[in-house]
């Protein structure tokens, strides 16, 4: 008998899930059923509209339900929302928001996609005309609309989270002056404090007025006023303080919604009742590493999960391996991908981590558009199984970052990132590629062939007037050093030993850590007990110092900064 199939949701997870299902059964009859005007359009560009990256707004929508029904054969049900599931008579309540018309669907299998929608907190002035929120085609039209014609300059992001950081940067790739307030002490949570050191200076750099450690309070027609009394201008503001997962239709249907909040789901992405699935980013999924329930709001993740539910509707199995949380995200000039556990959230589970932070090149450096990379790369303790790793530069971060998603989903360790056998070109990568540079540097520590101290301990030692050489040449130290740093290039230091005292720690940096391990390991070698790398070396320290330098009133620990 032909199977019945509706889907609530009409895009990343709820495509993806009725695609499939076509692909596998050609005799079903399936309905997708949308509350808004479309159907799979690319959320995830919606923000490069704000741009003019994706000129016209119609670009964004994918397939419309014409061509849906066309090619594929399935009824896409747009403006029709979804407003009860009646799992004892296995039907649906649909309203169509065009007509008012409520009428009921019935199912042999349901598969639920509804995402998730932003949060928007109960403040003086979030109904305003002037405040928006991006979540579809509709919203970034409405956006546009509003401020072409009120002839808008000034806006307002909330939230440094991917969607307010995208959307901050394509604002002012179109010229518009923008603020992004973010309540945290940093934007970008799956970045390590020193990491998002980075990625603040490139919105400084872009003229972003960058607000840390503040909060919306309230909206007024021209202003926002932040927790701590700033007054700010901004005729329009975008609310991208995070997404609520959508979770009301399978609550009021006695579907389990799980610790998180999200909806609850088995192994397949079935929820408790047998007949009605669940995907995307109104579930929680396992995290593989924190072995516990998370939620993880991104396209891939719901297409896979989408996938395999419609699957398992066809008894096809699949392997259900959890999250790690890979993404990527492109910030004016730079590039920045992450996966795994961060510092601080392998600290928060109790993770017993070390950690290796390298700038090397991405590409030979005789090659144009050779870039450092930052790379910080997280090991388990004393197994150096690999746990998470942060890249950030010009060049392919995303490459690096997914070849250690691939370790950590292998249980790879610093050994077996070590030995990866990579491809390489001049114009491409490095003989030695990045992601085996930090095994190496990891197994260098693991092993205590070197110790090292961190980029945030630095400020401490220059305060307390720790000995630091720098072992960069001459003409580089005079560019701009550490206040109190003594100039001893690696290419003079085996002359001027007696300078360097063996009754004392010794701190090492040059620019981005070579030189400087190359003589820390040649002073152990000479007896030297108490030597330590810096790790970042000035580059880092510079990175790390810069954005809070500039918005307190501290005394700078550098002459001179320098990013080159
Ligand atoms: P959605 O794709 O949001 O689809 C859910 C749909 O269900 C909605 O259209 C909604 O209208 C509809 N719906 C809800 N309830 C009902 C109902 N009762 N009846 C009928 N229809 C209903 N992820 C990345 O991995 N990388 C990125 O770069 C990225 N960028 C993003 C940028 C933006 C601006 C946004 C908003 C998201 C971005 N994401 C990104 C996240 C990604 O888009 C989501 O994780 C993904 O779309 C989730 O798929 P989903 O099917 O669960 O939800």
């Amino acid at each position: 008998m032909e199977k019945k199939v509706l889907v609530i949701g009409g895009v990343a997870g709820g495509a993806s899930a009725a695609a499939r299902i076509r692909r596998l059964d050609e005799n079903a009859e399936v309905i997708m059923f949308e509350k808004g005007p479309h159907v799979s359009f690319s959320n995830c560009s919606l923000p490069y509209h704000l741009s003019g990256v994706v000129e016209d707004s119609d670009n964004l929508i994918l397939i419309d339900p014409e061509t849906f029904k066309r090619r594929y054969n399935i009824d896409a049900r747009v403006n029709q929302e979804v407003i009860k599931i009646n799992r004892h008579k296995k039907t649906v309540t649909i309203k169509n928001l065009v007509s008012n018309q409520v009428y009921d669907e019935s199912y042999d299998k349901l598969v639920l996609s509804p995402g998730a929608r932003p949060i928007k907190p109960n403040l003086e002035g979030i109904d305003q005309s002037n405040v928006f929120t991006v979540r579809n085609v509709v919203d970034i039209e409405k956006i546009m609309s509003y401020i072409k014609q009120k002839e808008i300059k000034d806006i307002a992001v909330i939230g440094g989270g991917f969607i307010g950081v995208e959307v901050a940067e394509n604002f002012r790739l179109a010229d518009y002056r923008v603020s992004l307030v973010e309540f945290a002490d940093q934007i970008m949570a799956p970045y390590d404090y020193d990491m998002a050191q980075i990625l603040h200076k490139e919105m400084i750099d872009h003229d972003v007025n960058l607000i840390l450690n503040d909060g919306l309070d309230r909206i007024g027609e021209k202003h926002i006023k932040t927790q701590s009394g700033k007054e700010i201008r901004a005729e329009a503001v975008v609310l991208a303080i995070g997404v609520r997962p959508e979770t009301s239709l399978a609550e009021d249907a006695g579907l389990d919604i799980g610790t998180t909040g999200a909806i609850k789901v088995d192994h397949n992405y079935l929820t408790n009742d047998k007949d009605i699935y669940a995907v995307g980013d109104a579930i929680e999924v396992y995290h593989r590493l924190l072995h516990k329930p998370t939620r993880l709001a991104l396209a891939g993740p719901a297409q896979k999960q989408a996938r395999a539910a419609a699957d398992h509707m066809y008894g096809i199995p699949s392997r259900n391996q959890g999250v790690i949380g890979s993404s990527s995200i492109h910030m004016f000039d730079l590039n920045a991908a992450s996966t795994g556990l961060n510092v601080r959230t392998a600290k928060e589970a109790g993770f017993n981590y070390d950690y290796v932070y390298i700038m090397p090149k991405d590409k030979v450096g005789l090659m144009p558009n050779s870039h450092s990379m930052h790379f910080k790369l997280i090991y388990e303790y004393p197994t150096g199984k690999i746990l998470g790793a942060q890249a950030i530069g010009k060049g392919n971060v995303d490459k690096r970052i997914d070849v250690i998603a691939t370790m950590i989903s292998m249980n790879g360790t610093l050994d077996d990132l070590k030995d990866l056998e990579l491809s390489y070109s001049p114009m491409l990568g490095t003989a030695k590629d990045v992601v085996n540079h930090a095994a190496l540097v990891g197994l260098n520590l693991l092993h205590g062939r070197y110790e090292e101290v961190k980029v945030s301990d630095v400020r401490e030692l220059v305060e307390n007037d720790a000995f630091i050489i720098d072992a960069r040449e001459k003409n580089e130290y005079q560019a701009g050093h550490l206040k109190q740093a003594i100039n001893i290039p690696l290419s003079e230091f085996r002359e001027r030993l007696t300078e360097i005292p063996k009754d004392q720690p010794v701190y090492v940096h040059c620019r981005s850590g070579q030189r400087s391990y190359n003589m820390v390991m040649a002073l152990r070698n000479l007896g030297y007990r108490q030597v330590y790398n810096i790790s970042g070396s000035y580059l880092g320290i510079n990175m790390y110092e810069y954005y809070n330098d500039l918005v307190t009133d501290r005394d700078r620990i550098v002459t001179n900064y320098n990013f080159n």
